[in-house]
């Protein structure tokens, strides 16, 4: 490629609802950054769920961006969770090549402030699927919610599914700004980074503890590569203000914290808020129900249909729904 031997200084320009993918090669790491603004005040605007639970979907949100990015052609990354918190339940959909949509289901009465995001979601299980479309298989992988985080659980997906090294950070936040008096909007921004050498010898980790080890049995001990923990290290630098600062560029924080070894970065990747749901495809779905069931929808005469993730309302007569 042409551009290969081109070096030049971080921009400065902002990066606002796109993924930035990177690379450094002298230490086998690759990597997305992500910063959202409108489209993630977009997406939990139309909600208006408590404070505390548009902060833990906004979480979600950056984790199915940073994961689905990655699908190659046409298809859906979903990520799910069912728990037995007061949120039990998130769903995200990423579509490629761009577009998001989310929503959450909560106990009102059992928020309280300060809980954790590990304390909001509880026990259960989180579910990450990629569906490629009816002809192709589906993959999904499951891990357990035991109290920790988003970042935990992904962590914990890496490590039993993939077995790429993998560290993610997820930061959301609220901004209170604006001419003409503050405007209250949402921000969030994440990073993900992956050991990826040439050799597999170099990317193994320690196997996961069997549990039922004979007492005394000495844990499988694997040294870290040098070029991994160097990774890892510079991860845990990064701040939260950092990730969700509209006015830090992505390239700027690239190069804060990988400079010294050398980063390269690929065109940005824009994301949007965007919900897949028509009026055609709500009415294909009442068509598929029994015509008792479209009857008992029929309320004040006629037949409303919201959609959970977007809150577009679509409205039939009992005729149009086929509830007659
Ligand atoms: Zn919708």
């Amino acid at each position: 490629m042409a551009d290969e031997s081109i070096v030049r200084a971080p921009s400065a320009a902002p990066l606002h609802d796109a993924l930035l993918p990177f690379e450094v090669a002298s230490l086998d790491l690759r990597g997305r950054l992500i910063k959202l603004g409108p489209a993630l005040d977009e997406l939990l605007a139309k909600h208006a769920y408590p404070t505390q639970v548009s902060k833990l979907l906004g979480e979600a949100i950056v984790l199915t961006t940073l994961l689905g990015s990655s699908l190659k052609f046409a298809g859906r990354f979903i990520l799910q969770t069912q728990t037995d918190g007061p949120v039990s339940m998130i769903v995200v959909n990423f579509t490629a090549p761009d577009s998001l949509r989310a929503y959450a289901r909560f106990d009102a009465s059992r928020l309280k402030p300060g809980q954790t995001s590990g304390e909001l979601l509880g026990k259960g299980h989180l579910a990450m699927t990629i569906d490629q479309g009816a002809d192709m298989s589906r993959y999904q992988g499951l891990v357990a919610l035991d109290g920790g985080d988003f970042e935990a659980a992904a962590h914990e997906y890496f490590l039993r599914s993939e077995q790429i090294p993998t560290r993610v950070r997820l930061a959301v936040g609220e901004e209170l700004r604006g001419q003409g008096g503050p405007r209250h909007r949402w921000r969030a921004g994440g990073l993900l980074l992956q050991f990826l050498p040439k050799s597999q010898e170099r990317a193994r980790q320690a196997d996961l503890d069997p549990g039922d080890a004979p007492k005394g049995t000495a844990p499988h001990v694997v040294g870290e590569d040098d070029a991994w923990v160097e990774g890892q290290s510079l991860m845990q630098t990064v701040e939260d203000v950092e990730l969700i600062d509209p006015d830090l560029s992505g390239e700027r924080l690239l190069f804060r914290l990988f400079h010294e070894r050398g980063v390269r970065v690929f065109a940005e990747q824009p994301v949007q808020a965007k919900c897949s749901c028509s009026r055609e495809a709500v009415a294909a779905m009442l068509a598929r129900f029994t015509p008792k069931d479209r009857a008992d929808m029929v309320e004040n005469g006629k037949v409303v249909v919201t959609c959970e993730f977007c809150s577009s309302v679509y409205e039939f007569t009992p005729e149009e729904a086929g509830a007659v």
